[in-house]
């Protein structure tokens, strides 16, 4: 077969001239283009926000969940949540490579896909079995990865599972790699969830002895977990989607002071100002959450009088991928955490 478009164009249905990831349909055909890779899928990591969305719309029934998953890929060519908009990523096996590509990939090599499912032509020929409690969907099927498309090779130091979980939200522990200077104040939204734990983690190490992590969750359970890990110096419980509460409790747990970031790891919506209001003049907003709202967060900043910068939780920074295994690698309470999860 030919050459591809490096960034899948070439494969967008409906409509025509837009990326794969903004279009409604992609081809999913699986014969490949000499710039394309087949995978033969083990699994994939609906992204949580999406996976909320499905689950709820399915009143947590494990056979609508399923057909809802099915349905959205036959009509799409990928999983893209049409509510949310959202991915996910999925981990399998190289099963042909394009003969234009000089990648340091084999045949038979273990990956897992760094693109999101929201722009991957995926097939799914049987769903083989459904986790709601870690968003993970075990199937029979083909996928594709663009030339562009980024991927890592699953590390042999630790289980698949651990691998797929982790690097599922690799963005966010390593953005906070980035953003987190010595000295600051960090409050975390959605503390206690998966790229909750591992920004936390992250953030408490580079802030150093001078600087403060808060930790927000919602319930009881999630305050007795995150002070039983300690990556935080201190944890809140409250709704992020009622901001003057969480203004109150977050100003109290930071000795009354505004904060110098935010970060926005939330799976529902409405939770932008909650996100916000914290935050000192010139301080920085990190909204990884894929529930967020431009609209919101824009005209809730300015209409608030607050200038700050908003980033946009981009899935992808430099290095992402080893600095979010490395976080298991290095740290026995967030391996165990994660053992016992992501089984
Ligand atoms: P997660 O494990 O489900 O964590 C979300 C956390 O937020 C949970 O602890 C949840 O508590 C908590 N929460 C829910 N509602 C809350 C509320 N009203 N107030 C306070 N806390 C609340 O999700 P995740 O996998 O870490 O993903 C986090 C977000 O990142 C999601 O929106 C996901 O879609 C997004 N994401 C973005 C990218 C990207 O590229 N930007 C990539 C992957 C994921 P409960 O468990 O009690 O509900």
């Amino acid at each position: 077969m030919a050459q591809g478009n490096k960034y899948g164009m070439h494969r967008v249905l409906e409509p025509k001239g837009v990326m794969p990831q903004t279009a409604v349909k992609i081809d999913n055909n699986m014969d490949i283009y000499d710039n394309e890779i087949l995978i033969d899928v083990i699994a994939l990591n609906i992204d949580s926000a999406s996976f909320t969305q499905i689950e709820e719309a399915s009143e947590h029934d494990t056979a609508r969940i399923a057909d809802m998953i099915r349905q959205i890929v036959d009509e799409r060519g990928k999983m893209q949540n049409p509510v949310t908009g959202s991915g996910g990523m999925l981990i399998g096996t190289v099963e042909k490579i394009g003969s234009d590509l000089d990648i340091d990939l084999k045949v038979g090599d273990k990956i897992a896909t760094l693109v999101s499912l929201s722009l991957t032509p995926l097939r799914i020929d049987e769903i083989t079995n459904i986790e709601p409690d870690i968003d993970r969907v075990t199937i029979k099927g083909k996928a594709i990865l663009f030339e562009s498309g980024i991927y890592a090779k699953l590390p042999e130091d630790m289980p698949e599972s651990l691998a797929l979980a982790a690097l599922d939200i690799a963005g966010a522990p390593a953005q906070t790699a980035k953003l987190v200077k010595p000295g600051d104040s960090v409050l975390i939204l959605g503390a206690a969830g998966k790229s909750g734990l591992m920004c936390c983690y992250e953030a408490k190490k580079r802030v150093g002895p001078t600087g403060r992590v808060v930790g927000l969750d919602y319930g009881e359970a999630a305050r007795e977990k995150l002070e039983s890990y300690g990556f935080c110096h201190e944890v809140i419980i409250g709704d992020a989607t009622k901001p003057i509460e969480i203004l109150e409790k977050a100003l109290a747990a930071n000795n009354g002071r505004e904060y110098d970031l935010s970060i926005n790891v939330v799976n529902v919506p409405n939770t932008e100002m909650s996100s916000i209001v914290p935050v000192k003049d010139e301080g920085t907003v990190y909204f990884f959450s894929m529930a967020t709202s431009f609209t919101k967060a824009a005209l809730g900043a300015e209409g608030i009088g607050k200038d700050i910068t908003m980033i946009i939780g981009n899935g992808y920074t430099k290095g992402h991928a080893e600095i979010t295994l490395e976080e298991l690698r290095e740290s026995e309470t967030m391996r165990k955490i994660f053992e016992g999860t992501y089984k």
